[in-house]
């Protein structure tokens, strides 16, 4: 075995309070020697620290401080306290003469006067009410939010906005294309043992992985959790009882789309995001059940003797494997890509964030990724608002 380690330190944010995020990555080649001399207080300590011998070299971030040096906690968190957007960039200002915060007051349209964004309307108190901008109008709605707000204001694929009856302002096609995602996939395990109650928000820990050895680069990033996720037409155990190790992708080929169902604000879009389109995806997700139930086989987990509830013993073959993904998959809540940043025609926002065709009007969310990141998605999306902010005050 040989173990390489790199931890750092990184702090984002504006204001009293900033948001700090450490990483931490450790490189297993082969499988099982790193684990002796750990202590394992939880499976889902014991799961992180065996990598799927198939998978090569894999890397590994583990989210229990009561593992080795090797381990770093990860997180937003500051004095011990989950530290979000809100609390980390908004609440530090909100006393400031040059902000004002409506809540309860959503967003129906952009309003665009001359070719040029200049303001927006909200529906506040049961009355729609114009918020004008003497600079850029920036929308943060996410991935649904946003590109639905484009639409609405007649930005987004000229036909399809012409048969809801909303006025053209810009024809961009790639409004609302690009919807994609991580995949789950649920591997639960009973255990004899009590299983001790989570300390890090449902997931224990992760690890990256490849379905492939010969990837440049890790494919997957399955989850370990206390809690044993549903199965569709099974019973698992209660909490306390189980736990899961989810095979998840994170390189995601397939896209999907996002479209208005009408010109109502209040009707949400519709989405189909198309999972597994792309053959790749499904094979990435089969791959992975099976790296996830070699580590569910482990040596290290034997005194839980955990016993494999799903998919279970009478899904051996690739088709049964996928069938169960199909039947089981859940998002990994890391939609992206409908307002896309680029510079073809299907690009949303141009590098700078601005939509393109409507001047004074930018978008700053996880929307405007055009592939979704290796990783998950909160991060990046925070940095993307630090850009949004030095493009505005550069001008
Ligand atoms: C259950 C769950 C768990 C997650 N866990 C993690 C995790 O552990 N780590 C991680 O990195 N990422 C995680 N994510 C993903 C992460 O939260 C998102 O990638 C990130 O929040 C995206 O930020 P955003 O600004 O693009 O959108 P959002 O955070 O969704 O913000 C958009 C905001 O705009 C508001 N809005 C939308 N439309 C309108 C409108 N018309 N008018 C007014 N307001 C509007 C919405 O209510 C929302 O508050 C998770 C997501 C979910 C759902």
């Amino acid at each position: 075995m040989s173990r390489l380690e790199g931890e750092g330190t990184g702090r984002i944010g504006s204001g009293r309070r900033r948001l700090g995020l450490v990483v931490s990555a450790v490189v297993l080649v082969g499988a099982g020697g790193w684990f002796a001399g750990t202590q394992v207080q939880s499976p889902a300590d014991a799961a992180a620290a065996h990598t799927a011998p198939k998978a090569g070299p894999v890397t590994v971030a583990v989210v229990r401080p009561s593992l080795t040096a090797s381990v770093v906690a990860t997180g937003s968190v500051d004095d011990g306290r989950r530290v979000s957007a809100w609390t980390a960039f908004v609440q530090p200002v909100l006393d400031s003469p040059l902000l004002t915060v409506l809540t309860g007051a959503p967003v129906v349209r952009v309003l665009v006067e001359g070719g040029r964004a200049c303001g927006v309307e909200v529906v506040e108190g049961g009355r729609t009410v114009a918020v004008r901008s003497a600079g850029d109008v920036v929308l943060s709605g996410g991935t649904i939010g946003s590109a639905q707000l484009l639409l609405l204001s007649g930005i987004g694929p000229a036909d399809e906005l012409r048969a809801l009856g909303i006025g053209v302002v810009a024809d961009l096609p790639g409004v609302g294309a690009n919807l994609h995602d991580h995949a789950l996939a649920p591997v639960v395990y009973e255990s004899a043992r009590p299983v001790p109650a989570g300390t890090s928000n449902k997931i224990e820990a992760q690890y990256f992985a490849k379905t492939d050895p010969a990837l440049a680069a890790p494919d997957l990033q399955p989850v370990m959790s206390h809690v044993p996720l549903p199965v569709v037409g099974q019973d698992v155990p209660a909490e306390g009882h189980g736990y899961t190790v989810a095979p998840g992708t994170i390189r995601t080929l397939s896209r999907g789309r996002l479209w208005l169902r009408s010109a109502d604000p209040g009707e949400a879009p519709a989405l189909d995001p198309r999972y597994f389109e792309e053959p790749y995806d499904l094979r990435a997700m089969v791959t992975a059940v099976g790296q996830a139930r070699e580590i569910g086989e482990q040596k290290a987990l034997g005194e839980w003797r955990p016993r494999e509830v799903a998919p279970g013993p009478g899904v051996v073959t690739d088709d049964e494997i996928a069938a169960y993904v199909k039947r089981n998959l859940a998002s990994y809540h890391h939609q992206v890509g409908t307002c896309r940043m680029g510079t073809g025609p299907d690009a949303v926002v141009d590098p700078l964030l601005r939509v393109r065709g409507v001047p004074g009007l930018r978008v700053a969310d996880a929307s405007v990724m055009p592939a979704v990141p290796s990783g998950n998605t909160h991060a990046p999306t925070v940095m993307i608002g630090e850009r949004c902010a030095e493009f505005l005050i550069s001008g």
